[in-house]
């Protein structure tokens, strides 16, 4: 799943409802909620790693 740092909780967490989604630059990034307090987050993402994240559960968003 995609991991990204909440800035409210100001810890690394696993997003809920992860999407990869596709930057305008043609790079990734993860965006979802975190699991304790429901702020959004985002994260860049090489394709590598957007990929793997797709094929462990996020939704594919591009
Ligand atoms: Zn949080």
């Amino acid at each position: 799943m995609v991991e990204a740092r909440c800035m409210k909780c100001k810890a690394p967490k696993q997003m809920k409802h992860a999407e990869i989604v596709m930057t305008a630059r043609g790079g990734y990034m993860g965006k979802g909620k975190c699991p304790d307090c429901g702020t959004t987050m985002c994260a860049m993402m090489s394709k590598d790693n957007a990929e793997k994240a797709i094929k462990a559960g996020a939704k594919k968003a591009y």
